[in-house]
C-alpha cells in the first residue's frame, strides 16, 4: 500500500480572534470532518462545536510546565495521530502563522514526512484593533503597520524600529506594559503618542482602554485588563471615537450595557 495513503493529514487551522462567526468556511468544514482536534486555549466553544460528534478533542494549552517541552509534546502528538491514519485539525487562535508557533509545527510535520496543510485565520493583530474602531493603516495617517511581540523568547525586540513604526501592534505585551512603554519612549516615541489596549477583541466581553504611551500602563493596570490583549500605538488610535458608532455587535452590546 502507498504509504502516503495510510498517513493522515494534519491541517493547521486558524480559529480567528474570538467571535466564532469569524471562523473561515474552510475551517468549519475541516472541523466537521476531522478525527482528532488538537486545540489551544482561548478558542470559543461554538468554534469547537463545529467538530463532528465522536471526534477526539485534545486540549494542548501551554500554561504551566516548560514551554518548549510542551511544544515538542504537541509535535509528537500531531505526528502520532497522523501516522495512525487519522485526519487531524490543529486548531490555533487567530492566524496560525502569526506568533502562534504554527510555523514551528509545520516545520516539525514536514521534517517527519507527515502531510500537512495550512488554513489561514483572521489574526487578532488586525481584528482586535478593528473591533475597537481602529484601522491599523489609514491613508494620510499610517502607511505601514508593524506587528511585533513583547515576548522575549527570541531576544530583545528592535525597539528603535518598533518606536518608529507609524502603527505598532504589540502582541503579548500587556504584562510588560510599563517596560514596553518606557522602552518605546527611550527609543524616540513621544510620551504623548496615542495608545490603546484591546482586551479580548471581538469577544462579547471585549474591553478597550485608550490613552497615551505615557499613561496607558497606569490606566490598564487600574482597569485590571488581562490576557488576551494587545497594544496599539499610533495616530490611528485617534480615529476610534469617530468610528465607534459603526463597529461590530460585541462592542455595541458592551456599550449598551454600560
Ligand atoms: N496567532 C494569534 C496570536 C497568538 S499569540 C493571532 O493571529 O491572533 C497570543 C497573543 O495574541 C495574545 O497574548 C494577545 O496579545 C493576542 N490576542 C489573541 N487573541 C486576541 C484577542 N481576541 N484580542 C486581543 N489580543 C488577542
Amino acid at each position: 500500500m502507498n504509504r502516503s495513503k495510510r498517513v493522515g493529514t494534519v491541517f493547521i487551522v486558524g480559529a480567528g480572534p474570538g467571535d466564532p462567526r469569524l471562523l473561515t468556511l474552510r475551517a468549519a468544514q475541516l472541523l466537521s470532518q476531522a478525527d482528532v482536534v488538537v486545540h489551544d486555549r482561548l478558542i470559543h466553544p461554538d468554534v469547537l462545536g463545529h467538530a463532528r460528534r465522536g471526534a477526539r478533542l485534545i486540549y494542548a494549552g501551554k500554561e504551566g510546565g516548560g514551554e518548549s517541552t510542551r511544544q515538542d509534546d504537541i509535535h509528537r502528538e500531531l505526528i502520532e495521530h497522523a501516522r495512525l491514519g487519522r485526519m487531524v485539525v490543529r486548531l490555533k487562535g487567530g492566524d496560525p502563522f502569526v506568533f502562534g508557533r504554527g510555523g514551528e509545527e509545520a516545520l516539525a510535520l514536514a521534517a517527519a514526512g507527515v502531510p500537512w496543510e495550512i488554513v489561514p485565520g483572521v489574526s487578532s493583530g488586525a481584528a482586535a484593533p478593528a473591533a475597537a474602531g481602529i484601522p491599523v493603516t489609514l491613508r494620510g495617517i499610517a502607511a505601514s503597520v508593524t506587528f511585533a511581540t513583547a515576548h522575549l523568547d527570541t531576544g530583545e525586540p528592535d525597539w528603535r524600529h518598533l518606536a518608529s513604526s507609524p502603527t505598532l501592534v504589540l502582541f503579548m505585551g500587556v504584562t510588560r506594559l510599563t517596560q514596553v512603554s518606557a522602552s518605546l519612549q527611550a527609543h524616540g516615541r513621544a510620551a504623548g503618542s496615542l495608545a490603546a489596549v484591546v482586551e479580548a477583541g471581538t469577544w462579547a466581553h471585549q474591553r478597550v482602554i485608550d490613552g497615551t504611551l505615557g499613561d496607558i500602563a497606569v490606566k490598564v493596570a487600574a482597569a485590571e485588563l488581562g490576557s488576551p490583549a494587545l497594544l496599539v500605538v499610533g495616530e490611528v488610535v485617534g480615529v476610534r471615537h469617530a468610528l465607534e458608532s459603526f463597529v461590530s455587535e460585541p462592542v455595541l452590546a458592551r456599550l449598551g450595557q454600560s
